[in-house]
């Protein structure tokens, strides 16, 4: 649903209810495993709905100008929830750079089940027509991917898949609601890991999915229910609030990234710097009209071995080596080694995960400092 208010006034007031008793002006967290049958909101057990799920899943839906949210425990029980509508004999096509997890969802555990899954390269338009030949059940897409920031042409794919009934799933997780709206460009799914952005403070997890589609949300709220990937009150509770200073930290994590890939581009250490709203980037003219900001991520190569590419990311004093993105603070990331090791080393090389491949998550700090810490570790690197 469309609303008039611009993205940081639903931010702040789209998760707002249930405090009529008291008059709190923040919602409380909703501690229960049970409600009171007939109850006029109509909750009966929290693996099924709670009001803290509730107010989430209306900021969500509000943030992504979507009608229906349903809350998840994590980006993957998100993933799971929509895998898990799919039947035996059924088919995806998925982009072939998709987050390491999702991989191994699909092929090790839902591949047992009868899903088949075609991995194809959905930046070349020549592979869209994989889409209209294989018929498949639904096409998985991440933009910009993890870990490799191909910017994929959410309106384009969309449009091949809706002339063969197909519907589209688009993680968003990297772009944010801020950045880039997938429904509004055509997809019929969006999902988000708010372990990311969305709660953006790195101090819960949580996944959601938002469509504009009556059956898709029932679908969502079933397998919420019955595969039990119901979040907890207290994390729902703590992504709602980080959710109302979305707009503000994606400012600050856009400009922050894009001055720092801009300078990184000069170093001579760096072979390579990728990030959507640079020039350089394989996508940048679509990276320029379907988001509104290149986010928080950037991914460099640094023309070294796996152990010199952890000792670089070892030796930073403000980016911390861990896995996970979106949070305020600043994090670095060694793909091969860490978020991609579960894909096969062959297949993680053929999509382009080298050993020298490390992935920024730029955080509100000031700049400069964050400059300061990449140019020493640099100089760590040379001697
Ligand atoms: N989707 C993307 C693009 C991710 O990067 C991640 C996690 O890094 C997930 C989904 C899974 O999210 P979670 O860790 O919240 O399960």
């Amino acid at each position: 649903m469309q609303s008039k208010q611009g993205f940081n006034t639903r931010a702040v007031h789209a998760a707002r209810g249930f405090t009529g008793d008291t008059g709190a002006v923040m919602p409380p967290v909703y501690l229960t495993s049970t409600f009171e049958n007939g109850n006029k909101d109509g909750f009966d057990y929290t693996r099924s709905g709670n009001p803290n799920f509730r107010l989430l899943d209306a900021c969500m839906a509000s943030l992504e100008g979507a009608d229906y949210a349903t809350a998840f425990a994590s980006g993957v029980s998100a993933i799971t929830a929509v895998i898990s509508t799919l039947a035996a004999g059924d088919r995806v096509v998925a982009e072939e750079n998709v987050y390491g997890c999702t991989y191994r969802l699909l092929d090790r555990v839902f591949q047992k089940f009868g899903v088949d899954v075609e991995y194809v390269d959905l930046s070349n338009q020549e592979q869209w027509a994989r889409i209209t030949q294989s018929s498949p059940a639904l096409v998985w897409l991440e933009s910009p991917t993890n870990p490799l920031l191909k910017v994929l042409d959410i309106a384009g794919i969309s449009e091949v898949a809706r002339k063969v009934g197909c519907p589209v799933l688009v993680d968003n997780t990297f772009a944010s609601p801020l950045l880039q709206q997938p429904l509004a460009l055509g997809a019929t799914l969006s999902l988000h890991s708010t372990t990311k952005y969305i709660n953006g403070h790195s101090d819960s997890l949580g996944g959601s999915v938002v469509t504009n589609d009556p059956e898709w949300h029932e679908r969502m709220v079933f397998a919420q229910k019955a595969l039990g990937l119901q979040p907890s009150p207290f994390d729902a509770w703590l992504t709602s609030r980080g959710a109302r200073t979305l707009g503000l930290r994606m400012q600050a994590h856009c400009h922050n990234a894009l001055c720092l890939a801009e300078w990184l581009e000069n170093q001579a250490a760096v072979r390579s710097v990728r990030y959507p709203h640079l020039p350089g980037h394989p996508q940048y003219a679509l990276a320029m009209k379907q988001m509104s900001g290149g986010s928080g991520l950037i991914v460099l190569e640094l023309d070294c071995s796996s152990e010199q590419a952890l000792e670089f990311a070892r030796s930073l004093k403000l980016f911390t080596l861990a896995e996970s993105l979106g949070g305020v603070e600043s994090l670095i990331c060694h793909p091969a080694s860490m978020t991609h090791a579960s894909v096969p080393p062959e297949v993680r090389r053929s999509v382009g995960i080298t050993d020298g491949l490390l992935r920024l998550s730029v955080g509100i700090e000031d700049v400069e400092d964050l400059m300061d810490d990449v140019r020493s570790a640099l100089e760590t690197l040379r001697t």
